[in-house]
């Protein structure tokens, strides 16, 4: 079983592991694969959202490509990721309504160490369903 370390320890912990390998695989590849169960959103062919297992709103869900094409995170972007970095958007706002999200939310990406990315295979949060608070540090 795995621990329920803070995110940013996890986070730190990652990061002195050093670079991930763009093609290295994570947990999410496990959940994409449907090797180990999610509560799965929302599903087409490149995209994925599922829940969170950690919870930090009374919703909150992942949105990750299928397949990460390099993206291990957002500072890995090129041109070459436009079209799916817009796609992900569009499918965190189609199943932020299919949630009921109506009177809004936070769509987050943490990128490396200060950011406290602990998951290194590119993700939109989508988080919601009570007033959150600014600023998030
Ligand atoms: P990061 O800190 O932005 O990299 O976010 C990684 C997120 O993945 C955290 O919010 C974790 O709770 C979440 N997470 C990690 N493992 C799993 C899992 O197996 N299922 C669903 N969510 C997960």
């Amino acid at each position: 079983t795995r621990t329920m370390a803070s995110e940013k320890d996890k986070a730190q912990q990652a990061a002195a592991e050093g670079p991930p390998a763009a093609q290295q695989p994570t947990i999410f590849d496990k959940i994409v694969s449907k090797d180990i169960p999610a509560t799965i959103l929302y599903e087409d062919a490149t995209a994925l959202a599922f829940k969170d297992i950690s919870p930090q709103a009374p919703v909150h869900f992942l949105v990750i490509p299928k397949k990460k094409t390099g993206l291990t995170g957002l500072s890995q972007a090129t041109e070459s990721h436009e079209q799916l970095l817009g796609h992900l958007l569009v499918v965190a706002s189609k199943v932020a309504k299919q949630e009921k999200l109506q009177e809004g939310y936070r769509v987050v990406i943490n990128d490396g160490k200060e950011g406290c990315q602990s998951v290194f295979h590119i993700h939109l949060h989508v988080l919601g369903g009570k007033q959150l608070g600014w600023p998030p540090c």
